[in-house]
């Protein structure tokens, strides 16, 4: 199933940098193409099944919906941003 790939793709991707930067992402902002053929709702719902019993697992998913058909990443999901904790941060929320 290619969008499950995709969103796996892009979950490795954020798991990846999460790792690099020794945090805990509390929120990742993606945008959505035009032509991504997925609906916001459906993707949230793929994102929530691949990172079940992850560790990013609850974190905040933002996403931008594209409705520009000519732009040249309309068929894209794009991880725009991430949101990090330290882990070794000590304040509490
Ligand atoms: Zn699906």
């Amino acid at each position: 199933m290619h969008e499950q790939s995709l969103i796996r793709n892009l979950v490795d991707k954020i798991q990846g940098l999460a790792a690099e930067e020794n945090a805990t992402v509390l929120a990742a902002k993606l945008r959505l193409g035009a032509l991504a053929h997925i609906s916001a709702d459906h993707l949230r719902d793929h994102f929530t099944q691949e990172t079940q019993g992850t560790a990013l697992q609850g974190l905040r998913l933002v996403i931008e919906e594209q409705s520009d058909i000519h732009h040249p990443e309309a068929q894209d999901i794009i991880l725009e941003s991430l949101e990090f904790r330290a882990n070794d941060e000590q304040s509490a929320p």
